[in-house]
């Protein structure tokens, strides 16, 4: 790998050594060098209040400029400062620096003494209170002060941050090396288990250590697994059922034709209805398979609105009526006196409540009768369908809403049923928000009750 994660946090953690030299440098430099100018500064005006008094005292002796003229180089010479004076009418008494290159000429020390010129100082120059002139001062070569102490202190500083910044250095290499190759092992295991999945084998899991945010991923990808896994299997099943449920009424249909066509059988009006009535199979089967796959996820988007449940139950009450007297099955419908509304969208909760009133139809001898009731409690209301019919058998019971389960094959495949009904009624609405129930006792009746969300 041309930028592995190793070489990514090697590179930060040196990259952060560095960082720390510079950083503690810059900083202590700029400590210092803060520190220091203040000192500097108040030195600098004691100095100066010292200066301003010895040439007061100069003055008042013989309240005249003599003494002043006299001692200005010595004063300025001694304290390292060049000292202006002036009368009061900005006329120049004396300048220590002028008598200094009277005396030596320009040399060295006055070449450094320039180059190392600081700040200029300003003030009046009283005697008994009156101004007599002004003074400036300026402080020759003070940056010289810097030696001693503070420069070692300085230097020692940045001393020490080089030191720690290398030995950082030294170990963070290895140290970020040896991290880095920890982290890069498991997520290499991570990817190893991942190709197996990408190849279909998601029996394979991912061996979580510790507790660390890697961990919580491994725990999260076997989770993945599992669901994997179990889809897979579903999804296996589900083809082997549909390719059973599809070949029953291929297999006859066949037969018939080829009956036809070996001239054992005549295409009379009662066989040709017998291929009719397979190819009606076929296509309510196909038909269920699209609904379930539109109530799984990324399937038909759902339109949930609030929609008013006896009216609903009344009107598709009256759509099924004809079917369940051809029957002669009676259908009663008890609505509640106030409205009751729900989050549903009409068009699952129409083949919802379509395929239980079949399924009661179905399973339901002449003379019984079907009871559509709307219930209303806490959270969720809904639709209840009660049937005198032959119930389910308390092993099957747990199973009804299985895809493709039967709870009495020979009865259900007599009557047209693929065993998916139920299936699709679960699925849609829990796509809904809601869920179903089923209770029943054999050769009493069996009651499916739908929950919604109420709106
Ligand atoms: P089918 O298309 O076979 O009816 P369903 O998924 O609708 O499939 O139902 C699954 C099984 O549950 C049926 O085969 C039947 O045995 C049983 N069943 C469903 N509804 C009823 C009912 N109202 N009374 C008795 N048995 C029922």
């Amino acid at each position: 790998m041309k930028n592995s994660l190793s070489k990514k946090i090697t590179m930060t953690m040196a990259a952060l050594a560095v960082g720390v030299i510079f950083l503690t440098t810059a900083f202590s430099s700029l400590a210092l060098n803060w520190n220091f100018n203040r000192y500097l500064q108040k030195a600098q005006e004691q100095q100066n209040r010292r200066i301003i008094e010895t040439l007061a005292e100069l003055y008042g002796e013989a309240t005249s400029w003599m003494a002043v003229r006299r001692s200005t180089m010595y004063v300025g010479s001694t304290t390292g400062t060049q000292i202006q004076v002036f009368d009061r009418d900005g006329r120049v008494i004396a300048d220590s620096l002028q008598g200094m290159m009277r005396m030596q000429g320009p040399g060295i020390r006055w070449e450094r003494a320039q180059q190392q010129r600081g700040r200029l100082y300003e003030y009046p120059l009283y005697v008994e209170n009156h101004l007599v002139g002004t003074v400036k001062i300026t402080h020759l070569g003070q940056q010289g002060l810097l030696t001693g102490e503070a420069i070692i202190f300085q230097r020692t500083v940045r001393q020490t941050a080089l030191l720690t910044g290398l030995t950082l250095l030294i170990l963070a290499i290895p140290a970020g090396n040896a991290l880095a190759r920890r982290l890069t092992s498991r997520f290499t295991g991570l990817t190893a288990v991942a190709e197996k999945w990408g190849q279909g084998r998601f029996d394979t899991r991912v061996k979580v250590e510790g507790d660390d945010e890697l961990a919580v991923l491994g725990e999260t990808m076997n989770r993945m697994a599992s669901r994997l896994e179990e889809q897979s299997k579903l999804r296996r099943k589900l083809t082997g059922d549909i390719s059973h449920e599809l070949r029953t009424p291929l297999t006859t249909v066949q037969s018939y034709l080829e009956a036809f066509l070996d001239g054992v059988m005549e295409p009379d009006e009662k066989n040709v209805r017998a291929i009719l009535e397979e190819s009606h199979r076929l296509e309510r089967l196909v038909n269920d398979l699209q609904a379930l796959t539109d109530t799984e996820p990324g399937g038909k988007a759902l339109r949930l609105v609030p929609l008013e449940l006896g009216d609903f139950a009344g009107r598709e009450t009256e759509r099924l009526r004809p079917i369940l007297l051809q029957k002669n099955i009676s259908l009663q419908v008890e609505r509640k006196s106030s409205p009751v509304l729900v989050q549903a969208d009409e068009t699952l909760l129409v083949r919802i409540l379509g395929n239980l009133l079949i399924n009661a139809c179905k399973y339901t001898q002449a003379g019984g009768q079907i009871t559509l009731s709307v219930f209303c409690d806490k959270d969720y209301a809904g639709i209840a369908v009660a049937d005198t019919g032959i119930g389910i058998a308390v092993e099957h019971l747990p199973h009804v809403f299985e895809r493709f389960y039967r709870a009495d094959p020979s009865r259900s495949r007599a009557t047209g049923g693929s065993g998916i009904g139920l299936a699709i009624v679960q699925e849609m609405a829990e796509a809904m928000d809601g869920y179903v129930t089923a209770e029943s006792e054999p050769e009493k009746g069996s009651t499916f009750r739908v929950y919604l969300k109420k709106a």
